[in-house]
């Protein structure tokens, strides 16, 4: 059996074609048998009508046909016979009646199993899938609702039209193979590509099943389609994301990885392979194989606690890798839950952090040696943060403070510990370091709890900072020992100076001694005079009152040449004062004056106008210019030929300084010992000490100044030196 067509409006029209043969059929066969004297049964031919009839599928216009038919051969015999039947007549019309209801009973029956086949087909049509049966030729005899939805093509389109033709059939497997292949074992299913009838190309999924009739001979194929364009397509978008996702796994620096609920490793992305691991190693314990022996125990057991607690897991541990290299790596993995909580899946990530981790420990390193050395150099470490003041502390910090580490460090524990007189400074380079000073310098004391005085010395810079909030650093530096020491060195300095200035005092003695004995012999002479003019008959008082007043300006004198004698040999602390440069000059000059004389030295003064105003100590002033003025008349001693000329100047050096120049004729220093003038115990005279210079040296550095000398050998030297000229910010004392 082939399928045909499903019934439609073509076949109505076959209908009413059919029906009208009939009737004219009917109509010949009555006429006929009626009105012609033929002797044959030809009513019998109403079979025809009835089967033409039939044939159009109406059961109650097949019957009433049937009827009609019997009821015209009925009447015909009874027209053509009168009243006269022969046995002849009478047998050829139960013949024609007996054809007729066999005919009707026989067609009646066929047309209602062509009524079930039909209702069967249409069945069919009510299925989604596409069902198309095609004979061996591969032409269309079958074309349901699904397969016009499909392809395009109605039915009537598409039945006697060649299926792989019609729909551009391709195929990965040849058409050929699968037509073998269908012989063989009577089915095939897979995917082709059609064309549809607006030109799209869908994906089928087909299934075929092979039609033999009775005698095994293939008549048909069955075939059922499926679009599966569609799920095609997002299983390739599906596919496409995989790889994506994969591919960007892969692309992961670090170690990604899955595993069951129970631990078990199912995933593992490319970095895996890179250290030469592959799951096939699953077998064994991969973590066993490339987790370094000393960290294995301490990472198995962590593992294994989140396992049992389902906390997500972190370990550090050193894997290997495929050169037999370990590497620190850091080790996560979070569970994956479904709804009820139970765990389906962890997923992993291990990521190397060997450069981190060495970089932790040369972190640790550099901090080891920055507490050595912060330690050994008493300087600690203090940042501030603004604004609001928040600190953080050195250990050495901590020290430096004698306060336990665990203090949370704040300016407030910094004042406590603050000498009391030192308070105010030290609160007011916070202020200014709170109002954004770029720079911070103080050198304060510190009270201790045990009642000892630290000095120290705070030097902090404003910090680029990467946070919003700017940052001092700074530096706090123990220089208790470094002061305690400086002051002894100004302690013995300063009776080293003493000495010297005895030494030259003891030099001076002839000197002094005449200073002294001149006015005291002029006193002596005016009191004589003076007691001369009273003894005379007529006192004059004008004279006795000039004597009088004579004395006492040389008594003054005197006692004024006593009180710097005396004042240059104390032994009293330097205390500073603001002083005029020029009488200190002068008055340098008056007490080697007798010594000038007696060495036939012409001093040439010159004094700068106005008098600069330097803030010094009167005595040691004096001691510096007396020991040049005394070293220049001693140079020139040896000095035949040339005039001995001392010339004194005092002048300002620059904005900010006054200087004295002291030159001599004198023999001048020689380039080799030019380079050590200054140095404490150089000399190059029979009875000298060698201390002069470097006393002077001293003396000037302390005031804030600077002392050198010049000279051509032979042609007498230049001593000179500055002082910073007061600027209204001298203590006097
Ligand atoms: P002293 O006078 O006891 O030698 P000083 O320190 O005053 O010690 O001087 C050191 C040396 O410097 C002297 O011995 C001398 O050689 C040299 N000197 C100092 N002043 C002069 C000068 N004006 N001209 C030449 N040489 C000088």
């Amino acid at each position: 059996m082939i399928f045909r067509s499903r019934a439609g409006e073509p076949l109505r029209h076959d209908a009413r074609v059919l029906s009208v043969l009939a009737a004219v059929i009917a109509l010949v066969v009555f006429l006929i048998d009626a009105f012609t004297p033929l002797d044959i049964a030809i009513a019998v031919l109403y079979v025809v009508v009835v089967l033409l009839v039939a044939s159009t599928g109406s059961r109650p216009a097949a019957i009433l046909t049937a009827w009609s038919c019997a009821a015209l051969t009925v009447i015909a015999f009874a027209m053509s016979h009168d009243e006269h039947y022969s046995g002849g007549a009478l047998a050829r019309c139960a013949v024609s009646l007996l054809a007729i209801a066999t005919t009707s009973v026989l067609a009646l029956r066929n047309q209602k199993n062509t009524a079930t086949l039909q209702e069967q087909l249409q069945l069919l049509d009510l299925t989604h899938d596409a069902i198309v049966v095609y004979d061996m030729n591969d032409l269309i005899t079958f074309w349901n609702h699904g397969a016009e939805a499909l392809y395009g093509w109605t039915a009537q389109q598409a039945i006697g039209q060649p299926i792989h033709e019609l729909t551009q059939t391709h195929s990965s497997v040849s058409l050929d193979e699968i037509r073998s292949e269908m012989l063989r074992s009577g089915r095939w299913q897979g995917e082709l590509q059609r064309v549809r009838n607006d030109g799209t190309t869908v994906i089928i999924s087909s299934r075929w099943a092979l039609w033999r009739d009775a005698k095994g001979k293939p008549r048909a194929v069955l075939a059922t389609n499926n679009d599966v364009t569609v799920r095609k397509q997002m299983e390739g978008e599906l596919q496409r994301q995989k790889d994506e996702l994969r591919a960007t796994i892969d692309a992961i620096p670090g170690m990604v990885w899955s595993s069951s609920s129970d631990g078990r490793l199912s995933f593992i992305n490319r970095r895996w392979n890179e250290l030469g691991v592959t799951l096939a190693d699953n077998d064994g314990d991969i973590w066993r194989s490339i987790v370094h022996p000393d960290d294995y125990s301490a990472a198995q057991h962590a593992w294994n606690q989140a396992i049992a607690t389902g906390m997500p897991f972190e370990n550090v541990s050193r894997i290997r890798r495929s050169d037999g290299v370990y590497r620190w790596m850091h080790i996560g993995a979070e569970p994956l839950r479904d709804h009820a909580g139970n765990i389906l899946r962890w997923y992993g990530v291990n990521t190397d952090i060997e450069e981190r981790k060495q970089a932790e420990q040369a972190l640790e390193r550099s901090e080891a040696f920055l507490s050595d050395a912060q330690r050994l150099s008493r300087t600690g470490s203090i940042a501030t943060k603004l604004p609001d003041g928040e600190m953080w502390w050195s250990d050495e910090t901590y020290q430096i403070f004698d306060y336990a580490k665990h203090v949370t460090p704040t300016f407030r524990l910094i004042l406590e510990r603050s000498h009391p007189e030192d308070i105010a400074l030290v609160r007011q380079a916070y202020q200014q370091s709170l109002a954004g000073a770029p720079f911070v310098d103080i050198e304060h004391r510190l009270a201790m709890p045990d009642g000892s005085v630290k000095y120290v010395h705070y030097v902090a810079h404003l910090a680029a900072s990467q946070s919003a909030h700017p940052e001092y650093v700074g530096a706090l530096m123990d220089v208790t020992e470094g002061r305690v020491a400086q002051e002894a060195l100004d302690r013995s300095t300063a009776e080293l100076a003493h000495v010297t200035r005895v030494t030259m005092l003891g030099e001076l003695a002839a000197s002094i001694a005449h200073e002294v004995t001149q006015p005291l012999a002029a006193i002596v002479t005016c009191g004589d005079a003076a007691l001369r003019w009273m003894n005379r008959p007529q006192i004059d008082l004008k004279e006795v009152g000039q004597s009088i007043n004579q004395m006492i300006r040389d008594a003054r004198r005197a006692s004024d040449v006593i009180r710097q004698i005396r004042a240059m040999a104390q032994k009293r602390d330097p205390s500073q004062a603001i002083l005029d440069l020029n009488a200190i000059v002068r008055e340098s000059i008056e007490l080697v004056r007798r010594e000038l004389d007696g060495h036939r030295v012409e001093v040439d003064a010159d004094y700068a106008c106005p008098p600069p105003q330097v803030c010094a100590d009167r005595v040691q002033l004096q001691q510096v210019i007396i020991n040049l003025v005394m070293n220049g008349v001693q140079a020139m001693s040896g000095i035949t030929g040339r005039p001995r000329e001392l010339r004194i100047r005092t002048r300002r050096f620059d904005a900010r300084h006054a200087q004295v120049v002291i030159e001599d004729s004198g023999t001048g220093i020689s380039e080799e010992n030019a380079g050590r003038l200054f140095n404490a115990f150089f000399t190059t005279k029979a009875e000298g000490m060698g201390m002069g210079l470097s006393i002077c040296r001293s003396i000037v550095e302390a005031h804030g100044g600077r002392i050198w000398a010049e000279s051509q050998e032979g042609k007498g030297a230049v001593l000179q030196f500055i002082l910073p000229l007061d600027e209204g910010t001298c203590h006097e004392q």
